[in-house]
C-alpha cells in the first residue's frame, strides 16, 4: 500500500500572488497532498485577516482545479502543525539570493525543533522573481493593474480596496 506523502507550504500569503500559486501548482505534482498553511503571526501587522487570506487561497485552488491541495490556518509552530497532520515535508519558495538567508534561518530553526521534517525549496520561475505580496500592494495602492500578478479574487479585492 502506498503511503500518502503530505507537504505543508507555510507563509503569510498576505495576499497570495501568482508567485505563490506557481509554487503550489508545482508542489501539487510532487506530493500526494499539499496543505497551504496561512501563518497567524500576532507580531506582524496584517493586511488581510487570516479568514480572508484563506478565502483567496481557496478560490485560487478551486479555479485551478488543484484537487490534492487544501488550505488551513494556524497560529502555532509549523512543525507542530506538520506533526499533527502527518506531514513530513515543508515547502518554501526561493526567489533571489536575499531570500536565502531568511530561509536558511527558518529551516535550521525548524530542524532544531524536529529534524524529521524535510525542507524542500522550489526556485521561483524567472517571471515571478519580482512578485511579492508587498510589491502587489504598492502597485495596487498606486492604481496599477495587478490582475496578471495575482489570482482573480485578489486583484478584484485590491481594486475595490484602493479605488
Ligand atoms: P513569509 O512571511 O513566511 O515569508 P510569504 O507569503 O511572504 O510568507 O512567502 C511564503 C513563501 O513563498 C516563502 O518561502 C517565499 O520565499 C515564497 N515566495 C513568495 N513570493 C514568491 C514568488 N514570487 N515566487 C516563488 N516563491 C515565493
Amino acid at each position: 500500500m502506498n503511503k500518502e506523502i503530505i507537504a505543508v507550504y507555510p507563509g503569510s500569503f498576505d495576499p497570495i500572488t501568482n508567485g505563490h500559486l506557481d509554487i503550489i501548482k508545482r508542489a501539487s505534482r510532487l506530493f500526494s497532498k499539499v496543505i497551504v498553511l496561512v501563518a497567524i503571526n500576532e507580531n506582524k501587522s496584517e493586511r488581510f485577516t487570516p479568514i480572508l487570506r484563506k478565502e483567496f487561497i481557496d478560490s485560487a485552488i478551486k479555479e485551478n482545479n488543484l484537487t490534492n491541495v487544501t488550505c488551513d490556518y494556524y497560529n502555532g509552530l509549523t512543525v507542530k502543525y506538520c506533526e499533527i497532520h502527518n506531514a513530513s515535508y515543508i515547502i518554501r519558495g526561493l526567489r533571489v539570493v536575499s531570500d536565502f538567508e531568511y530561509e536558511w534561518a527558518y529551516a535550521t530553526t525548524n530542524e532544531y525543533i524536529d529534524n524529521n521534517i524535510e525542507f524542500v525549496f522550489l526556485m521561483a520561475k524567472k517571471e515571478n522573481t519580482f512578485i511579492s505580496s508587498s510589491s502587489i500592494i504598492e502597485l495596487a495602492k498606486n492604481h496599477i493593474d495587478v490582475s496578471k500578478l495575482t489570482p482573480k479574487l485578489v486583484s478584484e479585492k485590491l481594486k475595490e480596496k484602493y479605488k
